[in-house]
């Protein structure tokens, strides 16, 4: 959603409080494309200080759909932060000290949705699991291991033992 900041950028000390919905239905980036499952709309206030520095700030409450970092399993995981953007003006023009290229502006119009993605990307999670002791796959079939035992022999041996159970294998043989 673009909003109009430029009556808060050119009036000295003056503060909006205003309820943005988010647009974003999905989460694309190089990880991939992850479903928003859930957002709220965003209040944002923006507060004009001595026409010297624009503050943009609000909390964000999104709920998105992640694999599981072991098994895959869609989790449905909450990122909550907030916004807190600090910005220069300089002669009525916005500068982001922090960003370099802050696309989320456009002269006076701010696009909540890329605000909002470029802060998903720096708050996304490190570590995603459906449960703190998922089991993860099986390596040599693929078979999500929570949902059972596939039976597959999955020990990854010492090369010696290895060796060992190859001289076993061939008495087998005989
Ligand atoms: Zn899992
Ligand atoms: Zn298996």
């Amino acid at each position: 959603m673009l909003i109009d900041i430029s009556k808060v950028v050119k009036s000295i000390n003056k503060e909006v409080s205003e309820e943005v919905s988010i647009e974003l239905t999905s989460f694309e980036s190089r990880l991939g494309n992850f479903p928003i499952l859930q957002k709220s709309p965003v209040v944002l206030t923006i507060t004009n200080q001595e026409n010297k520095t624009l503050f943009i700030r609000g909390a964000v409450d999104v709920t998105l759909s992640i694999p599981c970092g072991r098994c895959l399993e869609e989790v449905p995981t909450q990122i909550c932060f907030d916004i807190d953007k600090k910005l220069d003006i300089n002669d009525s023009v916005l500068v982001d000290d922090e960003m370099e290229e802050n696309d989320y502006l456009i002269g006076f119009e701010l696009d909540v949705d890329k605000l909002v993605y470029a802060e998903i990307l720096v708050n996304w999670p490190m570590k995603v699991l459906c449960k703190e002791d998922c089991e993860g796959i099986c390596k040599v079939c693929g078979m999500n291991l929570n949902k059972g035992d596939c039976g597959c022999q999955r020990t990854e041996l010492d090369p010696r033992m290895a060796a060992i159970q190859d001289i076993f294998s061939k008495f087998k043989e005989v």
